[in-house]
């Protein structure tokens, strides 16, 4: 079977995307509300009208691109992703869904291909938490569970608030609750992804199925010690505040190895040292645990013993410890419908694939709760990712998105009805 997707114009439109916010070491920087994303939105809203698509934007500012069905009243078949990005970031996160929802569009008209749905492209904005230490604000937001004060007041690194930004951008945070949409506008969501990781270049697979989305709990521990002079304090009398977190992050290390099974990821990203001077015990340190897993119960469990651990590693050394926990989300299974199809399509297309999970978040993961949601996702190089070095080559991309179209289209014949 040939493909009908178009190479060089899938390659083409990501090299106009990528210069939209490309700093000159080759990487991209989109950040939420930024004009560089506006600008992306922008040039996306221009080419899904030259298609013929009525497009729209909604109160956070997504962009909706619409094609008619033929049987009327239908909910949308939808598909897209993001077009921000992480600062210095890459250009196929995000952009390739949306991109390629673009492509299928192009290949329905080229092709005469009439759907029963409406078929809707669209780019959610903010998808990565870079900016304000949230992410997926799009996503959320059309389905009714962004947390709207939290991002108001939120502040980026200039100070900037969230409230501010949505301003700047053109938008009213007081109309936000208005991009809220209804279950049955929506027939089902289909993203394209690169996968950001190695497990399909290691299985020499050329899509993955994602069957379910890993959620994360968020740990912020604070250690406070006693900040003493480093030449007059004999070891003895310490209160080292970072020694002991030392201990803690890896003590977050071997309990995941432990308790975990294969999708369980433990990792401590974030540290702070206060007063962080050389001749200064360390009197406090900061550290964010990020824990990761598709069983909410083992997640609970790994968390609760990373917790005891670290208890008694303050116990032993004579250090105050405090936890918090932001965040502690339940992970999320996609459509196994949408999972089926997929799977049969890539089947149908003899094209290597398998299931896996996604350790990272998306807005899929958003819709699922709501609507049937799939993601199709194609290899990584490396399994580099939120960064310049990001990449995936032109050919590995045509049958993510060859599949992406024909699942659209077996999505269609079926009746969607939730
Ligand atoms: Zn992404």
């Amino acid at each position: 079977m040939s493909f009908r997707v178009n190479q060089d114009r899938l390659g083409f439109e990501l090299d106009r995307f990528a210069r939209i916010g490309a700093s000159s070491e080759g990487g991209v920087a989109r950040l939420a509300f930024s004009p560089e994303e506006r600008e992306a939105l922008g040039q996306m809203e221009s080419l899904l009208k030259a298609e013929g698509l009525a497009t729209r934007r909604d109160a956070i500012g997504n962009l909706f691109g619409r094609r008619e069905g033929a049987a009327p009243g239908l909910p949308a078949l939808r598909v897209g992703s993001h077009l921000d990005t992480v600062p210095d970031g890459g250009r196929f996160d995000g952009a390739l869904g949306v991109i390629a929802g673009l492509e299928v569009v192009r290949v329905l008209r080229e092709q005469g291909i009439q759907t029963r749905h409406p078929i809707e492209v669209v780019a959610f904005v903010g998808e990565e938490a870079a900016r304000f230490g949230m992410g997926c604000l799009g996503s959320r937001a059309t389905v009714g569970t962004l947390n709207l004060p939290r991002l108001l007041a939120a502040r980026d690194l200039r100070g900037i608030s969230g409230a501010e930004a949505l301003r700047q951008a053109g938008l009213a945070p007081e109309a936000l609750p208005s991009a809220a949409q209804k279950p049955r506008e929506i027939a089902a969501f289909l993203e394209l992804h690169i996968e950001q990781g190695r497990v399909l270049e290691a299985a020499q697979k050329a899509i993955g199925i994602v069957t379910d989305v890993a959620n994360y709990t968020r740990l912020h521990v604070e250690v406070i010690g006693r900040a003493d002079h480093s030449g007059t304090t004999p070891m003895p009398l310490r209160r080292d505040a970072l020694a002991a977190a030392s201990e803690m992050v890896l003590a977050v290390e071997e309990t995941v190895t432990a308790l975990g099974q294969a999708p369980s990821v433990g990792t401590v990203g974030v540290l702070r040292v206060d007063p962080g001077a050389v001749n200064v015990i360390p009197g406090r340190a900061a550290f964010e645990v990020d824990v990761r897993d598709i069983d909410f119960d083992r997640k609970a469990r790994i968390a609760q013993r990373i917790q005891e651990r670290i208890a008694a590693i303050a116990e032993r050394r004579g250090v105050e410890v405090q936890v918090a926990i932001p965040s502690d989300g339940h992970p999320v299974p996609l459509s196994a419908t949408v999972v089926e199809t997929i799977q049969k399509t890539c089947e149908d297309l003899d094209i290597p694939a398998q299931k896996m999970v996604s350790g990272a978040g998306h807005d899929a993961m958003h819709i699922a709760p709501f609507a049937p949601a799939g993601m199709i996702f194609v290899p990584s190089r490396e399994g580099r990712s939120h960064s310049r070095l990001e990449w995936t080559d032109l050919a590995d991309l045509v049958p993510g998105v060859e599949v992406l179209l024909e699942t659209l289209l077996q999505l269609d014949k079926k009746t969607t009805d939730h």
